[in-house]
């Protein structure tokens, strides 16, 4: 039996010691720990009448091990990517307080360890029955294993979770459908199932949604934050010198109504990219970020980075988000930064979560090309007043819950009775025929329709039958009265459209602010 805890020591013990990204999680595993613990409580009252089983789970963080390269630890206190370590911090605690059995390894030679097969002895695949029921890794360390485990990863497969921040969508995912139809990626290709990817934010639901946390506020913050607001202040968002490149225009427009506060790190001078009206502190540590952001009225993205957590922190300590619209969208076919990521999403702006499922007041997606909307854009945000705002799937609770799910149930979930079957209309994918209709395809569910009768269901009429590799299917082409089933179940995504076809979509609803569990599955 799994039991909460809220005692975390043991945790900081076992993240250890040695590396500044090291340091950076235990700082935030520290700082959180309470509130952890009281969204353990009220989730333990919540659960009452569920056992859960405490399962044995290694967590590998691959992408700081040396054998990877760890290009990140080192830039930890330069204004290099934290996203990610943010992530892994409140994927452990979140493992740790729900009271699992947890082992973490942030190098080859523990990862070794902790599979069972002597120091020394790298290149011996691993024979015998996994000491572990899920492990949690990156795609550097899904590469580690493979080269540790040799043929029998592929027996122990079904175990493993991959933390991935921006997705993998199932036909780069199928190795031969991916080298066949030119869906080859340098990530992909692993033929797991896609709802073992786990990504950052609600990307696509062909991927199980991880994310992470923001801090909550109480009554009292929340009351000082009001008070406290200064309506004129504006903080940008970018922590790294070459984030301010070519944005003059934009900070001298915001500067004539604003004052401009950054956090771009520098090592002795202001760096040129910042005009010398914006007042720099420096990186900060979260907690004084998390300050600053409590004042200011206005988080300003200039376009990158794309999707990162700091957006969803202004939002919660109160700050409006003004962020750029990107038309067209970025996808990997016409940005450098997603070129080679294993997935074909459209990014229509720095960060479409916020876009789409946040949006006005807190949140304000513009073309910033357009200096006359750019500027009244400024001038209606010191007119306007809003509250702290975290979605719920972005509290500690929330992530405790979804965690929990996953954990206790993904292996045939969700049930039947959730499904609702929708045709999309031709050149429209799952995605957005399910979201049209105010629900969210869930891929679990293609198995119940990947058959004849759904086509009946839906008043198509076969002509003929095929089946077929195709990431599309099932499908209904109108041209020739044609119904397509998929032969592979691998390859079942709602992500994909093609003008050919009207696909067969297993939609199903949501709660408000979790959209990864639906309404009756828990
Ligand atoms: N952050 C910080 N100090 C700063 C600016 C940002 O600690 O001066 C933190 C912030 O709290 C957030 C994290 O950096 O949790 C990642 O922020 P961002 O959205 O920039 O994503 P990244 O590109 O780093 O993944």
């Amino acid at each position: 039996t799994a039991v909460f805890q809220s005692e975390i020591g043991t945790l900081l013990e076992q993240v250890g010691t040695g590396k500044e990204s090291l340091s950076f999680m235990k700082r935030r595993i520290r700082r959180m720990a309470a509130q952890w613990a009281s969204a353990a409580r009220r989730l333990d009252d919540k659960l009452r009448a569920h056992w859960r089983e405490q399962k044995r789970i290694l967590v590998h963080v691959g992408f700081l091990t040396e054998e990877s390269g760890d290009v990140f630890s080192p830039k930890v206190l330069k204004g290099g990517p934290l996203g990610e370590m943010v992530q892994w911090a409140d994927i452990l605690t979140a493992l740790h307080v729900l009271g699992h059995n947890l082992k973490i390894s942030v190098s080859l030679k523990e990862l070794h360890g902790f599979l069972g097969v002597p120091p020394g002895r790298g290149s011996c695949p691993l024979t015998g029955p996994l000491p572990f029921d899920l492990i949690y890794t990156d795609y550097h360390g899904l590469q580690q294993m493979k080269q540790h485990m040799g043929l029998s990863l592929r027996k122990h497969k079904c175990h493993i979770r991959v933390i991935d921040t921006f997705g993998t969508e199932p036909a780069y995912n199928h190795e031969e459908y991916a080298t066949l139809h030119g869906y080859r990626t340098n990530w992909g290709y692993w033929n797991l199932h896609g709802q073992q990817y786990m990504t950052m934010f609600p990307h696509t639901p062909d991927n199980s949604f991880m994310g992470f946390v923001a801090e909550e506020l109480n009554e009292t913050e929340r009351l000082n934050i009001q008070r406290n607001k200064v309506n004129n202040m504006a903080v940008v968002y970018g922590k790294e010198a070459s984030m301010w490149k070519g944005k003059e225009k934009f900070l001298t427009i915001l500067h004539r109504y604003m004052d401009i506060h950054g956090t771009v790190y520098f090592e002795t001078q202001r760096p040129p990219e910042v005009p010398a009206f914006v007042k720099n502190h420096g990186l900060l540590p979260q907690q004084e970020l998390q300050q600053l952001l409590r004042k200011a009225k206005l988080f300003i993205g200039f376009g990158f980075p794309y999707e990162g957590p700091a957006p969803l922190e202004a939002i919660a300590n109160g700050c409006i988000f003004l962020q750029p619209k990107f038309n067209p969208p970025h996808s990997s076919l016409n940005h450098e930064f997603f070129r080679g990521k294993p997935t074909s999403r459209k990014v229509s702006s720095q960060h479409p979560y916020a876009e789409q499922y946040i949006g006005r007041p807190h949140v304000i997606t513009i073309d910033f090309n357009n200096s006359e909307e750019f500027d009244a854009t400024i001038r209606e945000i010191m007119r306007i007043n809003v509250e702290p705002l975290l979605p719920y799937e972005y509290t500690c609770e929330g992530m405790l819950e979804r965690v929990h799910a996953y954990v206790q149930n993904q292996v045939a979930w969700p049930p039947l009775s959730a499904l609702r079957l929708l045709a999309s209309s031709e050149g429209q994918s799952c995605v957005t025929a399910c979201q049209s209709a105010g629900l969210i395809c869930e891929p679990a569910l293609y198995r119940f329709i990947n058959i004849k009768e759904a086509f009946g269901g839906l008043d198509f009429q076969c002509e003929g039958v095929e089946f077929e590799m195709n990431h599309l299917f099932p499908a209904f082409s109108a041209e020739h009265a044609e119904c397509g089933l998929q032969q592979d179940p691998l390859l079942f995504s709602c992500a994909g459209s093609s003008a050919k076809y009207q696909r067969l979509c297993p939609c199903r609803d949501y709660r408000n602010g979790q959209v990864a569990l639906c309404r009756d599955c828990l």
